[in-house]
């Protein structure tokens, strides 16, 4: 038998969530604020957020925001209750509702999304949901979780789902801010945008590896050890990056930040070094 849950929340990756339970064959209790979202889905329909919490000891929560959950569970009783959170919110905001369920009498587990809604519930679309907070609620119901996309546990802080998922996010926006800057770059020339395209797929691809080497840097703390590419090199081309974008027309606003901090390690006697102290300085 599939354990019953109960899922508060039908926007559009709620809407996965819940599809992808009840097509594993998971009973479901679901509530959304606009009714009708529910409409052909074939989960049971709560009326109220607290009927559709009382439904089942396992309970999550897929939302706007945190002031949505706030406003969604006020005054609805907790205790006992298996909290599943996986509405997007800051480290700060997953820790404080840990607290709230708690003081409650709930147990609670913060999630964080690594997927669109049409990855949910295709196992090899690569997606996956990060958990911290409460082990045991994890254990628990680990199977039941690992329903709509892979699961990865990341730790007791129930912040740290929210901050994996946030530094995954910051590294792939610096990410599309080169893309937007390299198709720039090229906007009014005679170079397709499709020809170019898989050039900076593969060139992304061939560096992310070096995702690595900064790690290890950080871990050992020596951020010369076998260095290809060091510091004041990569200054020192920085005004061709900064000379070429004036010359194709193409503000550096992109760009200029990081380069900056290049400079500034730098010019403080760190030429020698790769991008591993930027992390210490920003
Ligand atoms: P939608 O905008 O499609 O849905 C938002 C949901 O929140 C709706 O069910 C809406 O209800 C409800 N809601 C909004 N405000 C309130 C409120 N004050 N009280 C009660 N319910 C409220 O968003 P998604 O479903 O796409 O996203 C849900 C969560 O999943 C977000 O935290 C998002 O960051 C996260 N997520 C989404 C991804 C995506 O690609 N879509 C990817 C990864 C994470 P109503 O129908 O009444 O408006």
């Amino acid at each position: 038998t599939k354990t019953p849950l109960s899922l508060l929340g039908l926007g559009a990756m709620g809407t996965a969530l819940a599809r992808a339970w009840l097509a594993a064959g998971h009973p479901l209790t679901a509530w959304n604020r606009t009714p009708g979202k529910a409409d052909g889905l074939g989960a049971d329909v709560a009326a109220t957020p607290a009927d559709a919490v009382a439904a089942n000891r396992l309970v999550v929560l897929c939302l706007l925001n945190d002031a949505s959950v706030e406003q969604t569970l006020a005054g609805v009783d907790l205790a006992g209750k298996d909290l599943v959170d996986l509405t997007t919110g800051t480290p700060a905001q997953a820790r404080a509702r840990a607290a709230w369920a708690r003081e409650r009498g709930a147990r609670f587990l913060d999630g964080g999304i690594m997927a669109v809604p049409p990855m949910i519930g295709h196992p090899r679309s690569g997606a996956y949901v990060f958990y911290s907070g409460s082990g045991a609620l994890f254990e628990d119901h680990r199977r039941t979780l690992a329903v709509p996309a892979g699961t990865n546990y990341v730790g007791e802080d129930p912040g740290f789902a929210a901050l994996h998922d946030v530094a995954l996010l910051s590294a792939m926006y610096g990410m599309f801010a080169g893309i937007t800057h390299a198709f720039a770059l090229i906007r009014d020339e005679d170079i397709a945008p499709t020809a170019f395209a898989p050039l900076l797929v593969d060139w992304l691809t061939a560096m992310a590896p070096h995702v690595h080497r900064t790690a290890e840097h950080l871990e050992s703390g020596n951020h010369a050890e076998g260095v290809v590419s060091n510091l004041a090199m990569q200054v020192a081309s920085a005004r061709t990056l900064t000379d070429t974008a004036a010359g194709q027309g193409v503000s550096p606003e992109l760009i200029t930040p990081f380069l900056s901090l290049m400079e500034r390690h730098v010019a403080d006697g760190h030429g020698d070094e790769d991008g591993a102290g930027l992390v210490a300085r920003l």
